[in-house]
């Protein structure tokens, strides 16, 4: 399967999608081969090749919204876990830090010796191919937490590196969900029924003693699921100076920065920078490195031609020695970039910022607008924001 890595594949792959996006809320839960009745945008959306909005918009152009709600909900999944973390960031810090050791059985599973066939099916699957049915995450992780009793955080890793979506606030709440951490008193159990309704009966056939494993599944609810509370109700506002001669700074978490307007900022030079360090970190798979580098390539690409300029694509190990040596050679007085959600870049960039700072950069942070709209409304669960998001989308005008 391919997972489109440039814009123009992503706006084609929607484009193929809009057609079947009303049969989306009827089909969208069977699991068959080269998973036909779901987008599979979801490495695209999550690095922005293309937006949540951009999604949704389209599609509601092309049909009423009664029939794809469903799918244009399911896309403000994406934006509703993220604003969540961005309130709660403490979440995705906990998780990075904590110290839990992975267990042999852990390293069985991930390589495909579970000793359950349909489990080893979709370890393989991710291995091969960075992607996974949402059905088949939440079967594997309720499976990796309720029956084979692993330490979430764990499985949560292992997606981490493999999935070309791995999203810190979609992977980490989602398996905090199944664990019961996240709607505290409520875990996900994947139960046989389930499966055999929704796995494509030709492929579950020679699979089919893995069964077993989830006819009476039990919970094993966590010893405390304490209230995260909002840290950070406000974000620090770092405001670009439109004087200053200004490096413009590309990376994996927006990578169609030319869609915004930046005329207000003299922007002398751009880069598109990836993180190398924290695929180094987090174990990126190799699929994944490559497909971020297709993407990052695309994207200063494109930045090119919208600048009418030559823009340096590079993924070093270290971002502090990249970002200086740009700022000396191109005699920039300003770095500006799109503000990272929590996550690997966004801890690098607390660490990085200040040191940009001492050496006499300024630097400034933007966000999309409906990132600000959206992430006051996350306070809560997702259906309260839902609604606020749907009346946002229908406005007239909007
Ligand atoms: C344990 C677990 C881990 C997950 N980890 C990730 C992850 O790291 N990255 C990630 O992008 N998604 C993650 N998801 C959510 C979901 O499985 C994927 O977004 C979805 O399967 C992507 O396939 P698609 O693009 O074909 O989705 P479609 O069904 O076509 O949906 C369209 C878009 O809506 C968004 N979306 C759909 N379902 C969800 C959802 N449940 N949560 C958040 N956004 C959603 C995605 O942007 C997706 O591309 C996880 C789910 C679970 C249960």
């Amino acid at each position: 399967m391919d997972f489109a890595s440039t814009r123009d594949a992503a706006l084609a792959r929607l484009e193929a999608f809009v057609e079947t996006a009303p049969r989306y809320g009827r089909e969208r839960n069977f699991v068959k081969p080269g998973h036909p009745a779901v987008s599979r945008l979801s490495p695209a959306i999550r690095h922005r090749l293309i937006s949540e909005d951009e999604v949704a918009r389209r599609v509601m152009a092309a049909h009423p919204f009664p029939v794809v709600e469903k799918f244009v909900q399911e896309v403000y999944w994406r934006t509703y876990w993220k604003s969540w973390l961005s309130l709660r960031p403490q979440v995705w810090t906990a998780f990075t830090q904590d110290s839990i050791p992975e267990p042999a059985r852990a390293r069985e599973v991930e390589a495909g010796r579970s000793g359950n066939p349909i489990i080893d099916r979709f370890a393989r699957e991710l291995a091969e191919t960075g992607y996974l049915h949402n059905h088949a995450r939440m079967w594997v992780a309720a499976w990796w937490i309720h029956q084979a009793r692993l330490p979430w955080q764990a499985g949560a890793r292992w997606f981490f590196r493999h999935l070309l979506d791995a999203d810190p606030a979609s992977n980490t709440l989602s398996w905090r969900w199944v664990a019961g951490l996240q709607t505290p008193g409520k875990t996900y159990l994947a139960r046989r029924s389930n499966l055999e309704t929704y796995i494509d009966a030709d492929w579950l056939e020679p699979l089919s003693e893995g069964l077993a494993d989830f006819e009476h599944p039990q919970a094993r609810l966590p010893d405390s699921a304490p209230r995260e509370e909002i840290r950070l109700p406000e974000l620090p506002r770092l405001e670009p100076d439109p004087c200053l001669r200004t490096g413009l700074w590309i990376h994996e978490e927006d990578l169609s920065v030319e869609t915004l307007d930046w005329d207000h900022l003299a922007i002398s030079s751009i880069r598109a920078l990836g993180q190398a360090s924290a695929w180094h970190i987090h174990g990126a798979s190799p699929s994944r490195r490559a497909w971020l580098q297709a993407a990052l390539q695309d994207a200063a690409q494109r930045t090119s031609v919208k600048w009418n300029q030559p823009v340096v694509m590079n993924s070093p190990m270290s971002l502090e020695r990249a970002v200086l040596d740009w700022a000396e050679e191109c005699g920039l007085e300003q770095i500006v970039l799109m503000r990272p959600a929590p996550g690997p870049l966004a801890d690098e960039w607390a660490a990085l910022q200040p040191r940009l700072e001492t050496a006499g950069l300024r630097v400034g942070l933007r966000d999309r607008g409906e990132d600000l709209d959206c992430r006051p409304l996350a306070r809560a669960g997702f259906f309260g924001f839902w609604e606020k998001v749907r009346d946002r989308l229908q406005a007239p005008g909007s």
